[in-house]
């Protein structure tokens, strides 16, 4: 019955927003607040289903495949990164999900032990501590953002890690911030990382979950983690780069270098069995398997991104330009950043305060909308920016 207590902020936002458009019409909301894509997917999506639907025995189609997920399939994924990211990987590091939300817990439930720490950088998706706490009963370890960039603050990050440290979970591009870690960042962290686990003696896994790996702005250049630490995870999920987050496809990779991998990977396995996964969907692991390397219309966000930006700092907001995904995060005009929200509601801009994502004084405005909605919100931000005497 505890479960049931606590619901995500997120998500009560978003059902305030569908109360009030009732009263005042769903035009005059300016939701922001969910991360639901609001690009459709490429064409190639309809025509694989239809062409599956048209082809494959039904009962083929719409029955179990192995646990893992069908071979071709994760041949397919291993063939995608190869050839965008110069990676080795091959059909038997793929464990194909039900999205980055299954990767993530299937990972968790893999590694963890009694006692184990995981440690969190903000500002981070709330889900996280969620499910280390309830899904395998770890402690998550939470560390302050470095609000100057949202790379990863290292000074904390060092002094929370620890004998009991398990993994280090990261989430780039990011969500909340929009944040992409720089190669810096990354060869950073996999040197901390390499040190504490010969200190410690017992490896430290990076988790990294990437669901909007594609989502990037500017020909910035995303380092592909697993180059650079050998235990790393990949959880990825096709919900944003597809633009199909309600038909729950994604996948984990273990990768050949990680210690272990083959234990590893029939412990994820086994934790996809504990967890009752069963199989990730059958007709969307081939769907994704012919359109990994294809993606919804990126540029729309990228002007959103471009729109937004540009309209709040005009209206006098300070925020960090994100490079990434399709969220931005910047500082709210007063120090709480709940009564910023609830005062930004008077104009029925709906946003998600700071403090959730693990970073007080900033706020995140989802801008997987209509460009259109962006560009009406914006004389409301300015007027709630008057609101606080900026002009
Ligand atoms: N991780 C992050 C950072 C997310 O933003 C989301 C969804 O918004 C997820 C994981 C879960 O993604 P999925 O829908 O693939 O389970």
């Amino acid at each position: 019955m505890r479960l049931g207590k606590k619901r995500s902020t997120i998500r009560e936002i978003f059902e305030y927003g569908n109360r009030r458009a009732k009263i005042v019409g769903r035009e005059n909301i300016f939701d922001f607040s969910l991360g639901n894509p609001s690009v459709a997917p490429p064409n190639c999506v309809t025509e694989e289903i239809n062409a599956f639907v048209a082809q494959e025995k039904a009962e083929v189609l719409h029955g179990y495949t192995s646990a893992t997920g069908l071979e071709w399939v994760r041949q397919a994924m291993a063939d995608s990164l190869n050839s965008r990211f110069g990676t080795a990987f091959n059909k038997d590091n793929f464990y194909m999900t039900v999205g980055a939300a299954a990767s993530i817990c299937i990972v968790l439930k893999a590694i963890a032990c009694p006692g184990d720490e995981f440690i969190v950088p903000a500002p981070y998706f709330p889900e996280y501590k969620c499910w280390i706490e309830n899904t395998v009963g770890g402690k998550c370890v939470l560390i302050p953002a470095e609000p100057k960039d949202f790379q990863i603050n290292f000074a904390e990050l060092e002094k929370s890690l620890s004998a009991n440290t398990k993994a280090v979970i990261i989430n780039s591009p990011n969500n909340p911030s929009g944040a992409v870690y720089s190669e810096e960042t990354i060869k950073k962290l996999a040197v901390l990382l390499e040190k504490t686990a010969a200190k410690f003696g017992h490896p430290i896994y990076l988790i990294s979950d990437e669901p909007y790996r594609e989502i990037v702005f500017d020909g910035f250049k995303r380092p592909f983690v697993t180059k650079y630490y050998k235990n790393t995870f990949i959880c990825y999920s096709f919900s944003k780069s597809l633009s199909l987050p309600g038909e729950r496809i994604g996948y984990v990779v273990v990768p050949d270098e990680m210690e272990d991998c083959k234990d590893v990977y029939a412990a994820v396995c086994g934790a996809g069995r504990i967890l009752g996964y069963v199989n990730a969907p059958s007709l969307f692991q081939r769907v994704a398997g012919k359109c990994a390397d294809k993606t919804a219309d990126i540029s729309i966000y990228n002007k959103n991104r471009d729109v937004l930006y540009e309209g709040l700092i005009n209206a006098g907001y300070s925020c960090v330009k994100p490079n990434g995904a399709f969220y931005m995060f910047p500082r709210t005009l007063e120090a709480d950043d709940y009564a910023f929200c609830e005062k930004a509601k008077e104009y029925d801009l709906l946003l998600v305060p700071g403090t959730d994502f693990g970073c007080p004084g900033h706020c995140r405005i989802a801008y997987c909308v209509q460009t259109e909605t962006i560009e009406r919100a914006l004389p409301l931000f300015k007027k709630l920016a008057a609101d606080y005497g900026i002009r």
